[in-house]
C-alpha cells in the first residue's frame, strides 16, 4: 500500500463532507492540526492507527445487529457477523481470555454490562430466575417487587477515586454508586501504595459481591493474584477495569501476577486508551459469565456499532503484531524516563515515580492547584489534566494534581530524550506560574500567573520537540 493512499482516503472524505456541512470538514482538519501542534500528554488517550480510523467511517454504521454473531434480531447480518467474530477472535487471542463480547458502546457501558452480569449470575433471586428463562409474562407484581429487592443494594468494594479508582466503581456520581452499596479501599498514605493486607480486612469486614480492581490514576502495577485470593477469602466475584493499561497487557509487559485476565472473572477494559483502538469498550470473561455477558445488549446497551467493532477488529488485529510489544515496552520506557526527569529537577510525584503508562504530579509542591497548573501547561501547549492526589485538600474540581501519560507521544516516536525535554518544559510552566488571588486578597484555586511571553517561547519549543516526529505523517490535507 503507497503511502498516498492514506492521503487521498483522508482528502477525499473530507472532499465528500465539504459539499454537505463545509464547517464540519474544516473543524476535522483543524482537529488534526490542532493535534500534530501539541504535545498531549492525557494518559488516557492516543492515537488510533489509519486503518482503524477509516475502518469507522462507513455503511457498517447504517447496520442494527441486536443480539450476537449467528443469532440476531435483525435479518442481513452476515457481515456484521464477520467483523464481530474476529474482533472477538482477536481479542481472545491477544489476552488468552475464554470468552470476548466486543458490543459495549464505552468503558462505562462495559463495566455496566459486567455489573448486570455479576448480578444475574451470583445473586439468589428466584424472581429473576423465572425471569431469565423468559417466564417474563408469568412474573406477579410481588415477583418484580421481590427481584428489584434481591438485586438492589448488593456490595462492591473498590479503589477509592482519590487513589485513583474510577467513578465508575461504585462511587455516587455514577449509576454503579447508585445501584450498589460501596465501600473503598485506598493506599497508604506514607508510600502511596495499595496496602494489601487493608484490602484483604476491608473484604473481610464488608463481604463484598464485587471486588473491583483497576484504576485510571495509579501509577504503579497492581497485584491481581493477591486480589483474587481475597476476593476467594470472602466469596467475592473479582473484576478488573483495565480501561486504562489494556494496552500494556496486550504487550506482555504486564504478566504473571500483573496480568488480570487469568486472574479476575471478569475483565473490562476500554479500547481507545493504552490499546490504541476506536472509541470503545470490551469485556472478557470466563466461560461461566460468557452467556450473561452476551445479554449486554439489549440488557444495558443499546444496538451495536457494527463500524466500531469492524474498527476493533482492525485495532486487535494489530495490537497482535510483535511491534505492539515494542510499543507496549516504549510507553513504561518513556513514562519512566519523564518521571525521573522531572524528580531530578524537584517535582513531587505520588509514589515517587511510575511503572506503567502515568505520572502523577502533585503540583502543591509548586504553590498551585492542579486546576491552575493545568491551564498554565496548555498555554504553552502541553495538554494534561488535573487530577486529585491521595487525601486532596483541594476536591475533585480544583485538585492538587496533575496526570501526565505516554501512550501517545510514543506513538508518535518520542523517546526517553525527548521525555526529558518535556520533564524540563513542565518544569519551567510550573515553576515560573504563580497562583493568583480573589478581590478580597484571599487565594484563588483558579486564577494564576505565566508570563505570555514564556508561554509561547514553551509552546515553540514544544512544537520542535514534536516537529521530527510527524503525526499521522503520510496524511496530507493541503
Ligand atoms: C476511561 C475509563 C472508563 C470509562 O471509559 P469511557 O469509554 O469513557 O466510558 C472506565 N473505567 C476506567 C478505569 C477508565 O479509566
Amino acid at each position: 500500500m503507497s503511502r498516498n493512499a492514506e492521503s487521498t482516503a483522508f482528502r477525499s472524505a473530507l472532499e465528500v463532507i465539504r459539499a454537505v456541512e463545509p464547517r464540519v470538514a474544516d473543524a476535522i482538519g483543524a482537529e488534526l492540526t490542532d493535534q500534530r501542534e501539541s504535545l498531549k500528554l492525557i494518559a488516557s488517550e492516543n492515537y488510533a492507527s489509519p486503518a482503524t480510523l477509516l475502518a469507522m467511517g462507513n455503511w457498517f454504521s447504517d447496520k442494527y445487529a441486536e443480539g450476537t454473531v449467528g443469532r440476531r434480531f435483525y435479518a442481513g447480518c452476515q457481515n456484521v457477523d464477520t467483523v464481530e467474530a474476529l474482533a472477538a477472535e482477536h481479542a481472545r487471542e491477544l489476552f488468552g481470555a475464554a470468552h470476548a463480547y466486543v458490543q459495549p458502546h464505552s468503558g462505562i457501558d462495559a463495566n455496566l454490562v459486567a455489573f448486570w452480569a455479576v448480578l444475574a449470575d451470583r445473586v439468589e433471586s428466584p424472581a429473576l430466575k423465572k425471569a431469565q428463562v423468559r417466564q417474563v409474562n408469568d412474573l406477579t407484581e410481588a415477583d418484580w417487587f421481590a427481584l428489584r429487592r434481591e438485586l438492589g443494594n448488593q456490595r462492591m468494594l473498590g479503589m477509592s477515586l482519590d487513589a485513583g479508582g474510577h467513578l465508575t466503581h461504585g462511587f455516587r456520581p455514577n449509576i454503579s454508586g447508585k445501584m450498589f452499596d460501596q465501600r473503598s479501599y485506598g493506599t497508604d498514605p506514607s508510600t502511596g501504595l495499595i496496602d494489601y493486607d487493608r484490602v484483604a480486612e476491608a473484604a473481610r469486614e464488608f463481604k463484598p459481591l464485587i471486588l473491583v480492581g483497576g484504576y485510571s490514576a495509579y501509577p504503579r502495577k497492581v497485584n491481581f493474584r493477591i486480589l483474587r485470593e481475597i476476593a476467594d477469602s470472602v466469596g467475592a466475584t473479582f473484576m478488573v477495569d483495565m480501561a486504562h493499561f489494556a494496552g500494556l497487557v496486550a504487550g506482555k509487559v504486564f504478566t504473571g501476577d500483573f496480568d488480570p485476565v487469568p486472574h479476575a472473572h471478569i475483565v473490562t477494559t476500554t479500547t481507545h486508551k493504552s490499546l490504541r483502538g476506536p472509541r470503545g469498550g470490551m469485556v472478557l470473561c470466563q466461560p461461566e459469565l460468557a452467556d450473561q455477558v452476551d445479554r449486554g445488549c439489549p440488557m444495558v446497551l443499546g444496538g451495536p456499532l457494527p463500524h466500531v467493532m469492524a474498527a476493533k477488529a482492525v485495532a486487535l488485529a494489530e495490537a497482535r503484531r510483535p511491534d505492539f510489544a515494542d510499543y507496549a515496552q516504549r510507553i513504561v520506557d518513556n513514562a519512566q524516563a519523564l518521571a525521573e526527569g522531572l524528580l531530578r529537577r524537584g517535582a513531587k510525584l505520588v509514589t515517587g515515580g511510575t511503572d506503567n503508562h502515568l505520572v502523577l504530579i502533585d503540583v502543591s509542591g509548586y504553590g498551585l492547584t492542579g486546576r491552575q497548573a493545568e491551564q498554565a501547561l496548555l498555554d504553552s501547549g502541553i495538554v494534561t489534566n488535573r487530577n486529585s492526589v491521595p487525601q486532596d485538600p483541594n476536591g475533585a474540581w480544583y485538585t492538587s494534581g496533575i496526570r501526565v501519560g505516554t501512550p501517545a507521544l510514543t506513538t508518535r516516536g518520542l523517546g526517553t530524550a525527548e521525555m526529558d525535554q518535556t520533564a524540563e518544559l513542565m518544569h519551567t510552566v510550573l515553576t515560573q506560574t504563580t497562583a493568583g488571588a480573589n478581590a478580597d486578597g484571599t487565594p484563588s484555586k483558579a486564577k494564576y500567573t505565566l508570563d505570555p511571553a514564556l508561554a509561547d517561547k514553551i509552546a515553540r519549543q514544544a512544537t520542535d520537540l514534536l516537529a521530527p516526529h510527524p503525526l499521522y505523517p503520510a496524511v496530507d490535507l493541503t
